[in-house]
């Protein structure tokens, strides 16, 4: 092959260029959000590629042609892997399409470069192929025509193989170095691309500032976390700007020598400091500052790294403060703190511990080993752990399942400690105190318990408690013995219902809860009551209060029973003859009558009540005629017996209980009439003198032979203005006028008229 015949090659090596190139444009434009579909791209891109570049195949001789197809299928399968088998099919689909004696040799030659692209791809295994490796494939692949050669025509096989061997196989490594090489490129292209936008992202979010400066200290990068801290807005706002821009120039000028120094002497330097930002406000700031230098050594930047650690510094001071209250809280507890690690040695004490151990206190220093201390204590009788091997004790304490004792022991002063220990996960804790007081009161309260047991087992009184319900929970001797049982469980278990079977009448029992429940206790609360066991009547007095449960409800009562029966019966026998002395106080021994009291009292109530209701009261006074010759004719006694005749009338004429008769004093006899008018007075009255009369009792010393009364009548209507002793004395009038017109008759008081007419009639008007 002679030089000249190498432009049709080197046109081919033109196209293989192109389509190459094609293709590197094509993938920019595409998006790179479709992994997948970019490979499928490439592999149709590279077998359309390998159909142009078969399809402008150079004649090197008459029937021989030569095309770079394996260059193109073995850098595709070398760079993209198995999916450019595709591009190989698709090569093959063409080249049988094209038919031809070499069609065989062909198709051959095309899935042979391929699998050797695919192997170097492997072997790359996943990185870019190398230098070397690309070089190798150039070789191997344009040597796999000699492979092949063998199928093809012999005079065909002579043309390519003999004559054109060399020069054909070095356009082919030629031509598959050179798409390897440049694919490999634009991959590395691409993957560098995408790394650069995740740093770019990475700078763009940090909340560090991040920027580098040149060496004019001018920024050439920033991120907005610069801007930020530089108060700049944003960080476009500082390409080209220095600290000059933005701090006072002398601490500009101070930031200048000192990134100066730094890159005079190519170190890298952190700083803690505390900065002075733009706008005045002090920030805390570690920062790092690093000088950049390309691989010949030349200056590139000044790169600057500032965290803020004001928050962080704060956080820290926070923490650091709360600790030391903490340790002010623990060395003040009231309890003393000790911490041993798991091989018994003191890790920490609080002052409290020493003060509990006023002999050995001494010897609680960080380090010690708790069974020294065990064995100095217990010499001292101030022991916490009883028993000699303290290591021991401490080992079966921790493989314990529940890793906690409690110990009491008594110090040589008398003193209770009590130790609480604890295995937790760093060691050994002992909680110590002091419980001396504790216990006191403790027994204290054991002691009163029992002097209550006493008071109420022997107490006189019946103690119980109850439920609401009315069920008994617990019962004194005596009130067993009150209730005629013989023992408290036989009362306990007797007793269903106390409303129902105790009480006389079930209703007190609704009584004495209702107080129950609005006073919150009852006091000598007396109902009469069943003994239970014999159902004899005997009359008690309760006196109870209600027990809360924890919630604030009523959950039982408690209380004192006595039996009070002879009391009750004392008293209503009192009551009794209160009673008696009361009716006798108020009755007329005689007669039998109310007496002038009763009349002076009654009076005076229904005079009242006659007022406030606006209704009409009489008063009718009655006197015997002639009753001083009565008495000395017939004697006193029988003057006795008349006037005991005309009480019985008297009562007799009386038309309600309200109508009251009286003595009002001697032979004077009077009745009060209350919502009685003056007319239905005079009709009282005169049926009482006509029933006088009716008695027929002799009087030789009346004019009448008989004993008659006189009556005089005096009424308060509601719209006159009276009182009591007015109405008297109107009846009064009205009785004189009576005896004084001739005696046995009636007279009625007029009002207006101070003294009566003397005529009956006139009266009654
Ligand atoms: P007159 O018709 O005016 O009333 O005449 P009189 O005799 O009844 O006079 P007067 O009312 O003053 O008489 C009162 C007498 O009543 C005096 C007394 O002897 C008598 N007397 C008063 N109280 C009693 C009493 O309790 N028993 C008896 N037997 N007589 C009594
Ligand atoms: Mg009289
Ligand atoms: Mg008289």
């Amino acid at each position: 092959m002679n030089p000249a015949s190498w432009l049709a090659p080197l046109e081919s090596v033109a196209i293989l260029g192109s389509v190459v190139a094609a293709w590197i444009c094509l993938r920019n434009l595409a998006p790179s959000r479709w992994p997948r579909l970019g490979g499928i791209a490439f592999a149709v891109s590279m077998g359309i590629g390998t159909i142009i570049v078969m399809s402008t195949s150079v004649e090197l001789a008459p029937g021989v042609r030569f095309d770079f197809r394996t260059s193109l299928l073995s850098a595709a399968a070398l760079i993209g892997g198995p999916v450019t088998i595709l591009a190989s099919a698709m090569a093959v689909a063409y080249r049988i399409y094209l038919g031809g004696a070499g069609m065989a040799s062909g198709v051959a030659n095309i899935a042979l470069v391929t699998l050797l692209g695919l192997a170097f791809h492997y072997r790359a295994s996943g990185r870019e192929p190398s230098t070397v490796s690309i070089l190798l494939l150039a070789v191997a692949s344009s040597l796999v025509g000699l492979l092949v050669s063998p199928m093809l025509l012999p005079d065909v096989f002579a043309k390519v193989t003999i004559e054109n061997f060399l020069g054909l196989s070095a356009f082919k490594a030629f031509g598959t170095a050179f798409c390897a090489l440049v694919l490999r490129q634009d991959s590395i292209n691409r993957r560098t691309g995408a790394e650069n936008r995740v740093y770019r992202q990475i700078f763009e979010t940090l909340p560090d500032s991040l920027n580098v400066k040149d060496a004019a200290g001018r920024f050439l990068l920033a991120n907005p976390a610069t801007a930020v801290l530089m108060r700049a807005g944003n960080s476009a706002n500082l390409a080209g700007k220095t600290d000059f821009d933005f701090y006072p120039a002398a601490v500009a000028e101070r930031f200048r020598q000192q990134e100066a120094t730094i890159i005079a002497e190519q170190q890298t330097v952190t700083l803690d400091q505390l900065a002075v930002l733009p706008d005045g406000e002090e920030r805390h700031l570690v920062t790092l500052k690093a000088p950049m230098f390309d691989a010949s050594g030349a200056f590139i930047g000044l790169i600057t790294h500032n965290r803020d650690v004001t928050e962080t510094n704060a956080l820290k001071r926070d923490l650091a403060s709360a600790r030391g209250k903490l340790q002010d809280a623990i060395d003040n507890m009231s309890d003393g703190l000790a911490m041993y690690d798991k091989a018994g040695h003191l890790l920490y004490v609080n002052q409290r511990c020493h003060a509990l151990f006023p002999l050995s206190g001494h010897l609680l220093v960080p380090g010690a080993h708790i069974a020294e201390l065990a064995a100095a204590s217990l010499a001292v009788n101030e022991g916490v752990i009883a028993g000699h091997d303290a290591t021991k004790w401490l080992s079966d304490l921790g493989a314990d399942t529940a890793p906690q004792k409690d110990i009491l022991f008594q110090r040589f002063d008398g003193r209770w400690i009590s130790t609480r220990i604890t295995v937790v996960e760093d060691g050994i804790l002992f909680i110590i105190s002091d419980v001396t007081e504790a216990r006191n009161a403790q027994a204290e309260r054991e002691q009163q318990m029992r002097e209550y047991q006493a008071l109420f087992e022997n107490s006189v009184a019946g103690i119980y408690r109850s439920t609401v319900d009315g069920r008994m929970l617990k019962a004194n001797a005596a009130l067993v013995r009150l209730n005629g049982f013989s023992s408290e469980t036989e009362m306990l278990e007797g007793v269903r219902d106390i409303a129902k079977e105790w009480y006389v009448n079930p209703a007190r029992r609704d009584d004495f809860k209702r107080i129950m429940a609005s006073e919150g206790r009852v006091t000598d609360f007396v109902s009469e009551v069943y003994r239970y066991r014999t159902r004899e009547r005997i009359w008690v007095s309760e006196t109870a209060w209600n027990v809360a449960s924890t919630d604030g409800n009523p959950a039982c009562y408690e209380g004192t029973v006595i039996e009070v029966t002879d009391r009750k019966h004392a008293e209503d026998e009192i009551h009794r003859t209160n009673l008696r002395l009361l009716s006798l106080a108020a009755t007329d021994g005689l007669t039998g009558l109310m007496n002038r009291r009763s009349f002076d009292e009654i009076l005076d109530r229904e005079f009242t009540s006659a007022s406030s209701q606006g209704r009409s009261i009489s008063l009718i006074m009655i006197d015997v005629d002639h009753f001083k010759p009565y008495n000395d004719r017939y004697g006193h006694q029988a003057g006795d017996d008349c006037l005991r005749f005309l009480a019985q009338i008297l009562m007799s004429v009386c038309r309600t209980p309200s109508d009251i008769a009286c003595r009002y004093g001697g032979e004077e006899l009077a009745v009060i009439l209350p919502d009685t008018s003056a007319s239905a007075a005079l009709i009282v009255a005169r049926r009482l003198a006509e029933s006088v009369r009716g008695l027929n009792l002799r009087h030789e010393g009346s004019s009448t032979g008989i004993v008659t009364v006189s009556a005089g009548i005096a009424t308060a209507s509601p719209d006159q203005r009276m009182s009591p002793a007015a109405l008297i004395r109107h009846a009064d009038e009205a009785l004189y006028a009576a005896k004084a017109s001739g005696r046995d008759r009636v007279e009625v008081h007029v009002p207006g008229l101070s003294r009566p007419t003397g005529t009956e009639a006139a009266w009654i008007i």
